[in-house]
């Protein structure tokens, strides 16, 4: 799916088109020719992004555990 993005339009939507082999897509906007937008990109942000939430996810258990309390020596119900 080829995306893309107007360089004059900055922040615009990236659009996907469908443009015939050898024709420049064209801004619709201001007719500028059109940047193709690497999908090359996305993958290692989407690395980042699994690595990030996978150690997230392992150090959850240690976050939210409460932390075992020390065996209380409670004196038993001991009559004098
Ligand atoms: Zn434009």
């Amino acid at each position: 799916m080829p995306r893309f993005r107007c360089p004059e339009c900055c922040c615009g939507p990236a659009v996907v088109l469908h443009p015939p082999p050898g024709a420049t897509p064209i801004c619709f906007r201001c007719g500028s020719v059109l940047e193709k937008q690497p999908l090359v990109k996305a993958v290692p942000l989407l690395v980042l992004l699994t690595v990030g939430t996978a150690l997230i996810t392992l150090s959850m258990p240690g976050l939210f555990t409460p932390q075992p309390l020390p065996p209380q020596t409670k004196p038993s119900a001991t009559t004098v």
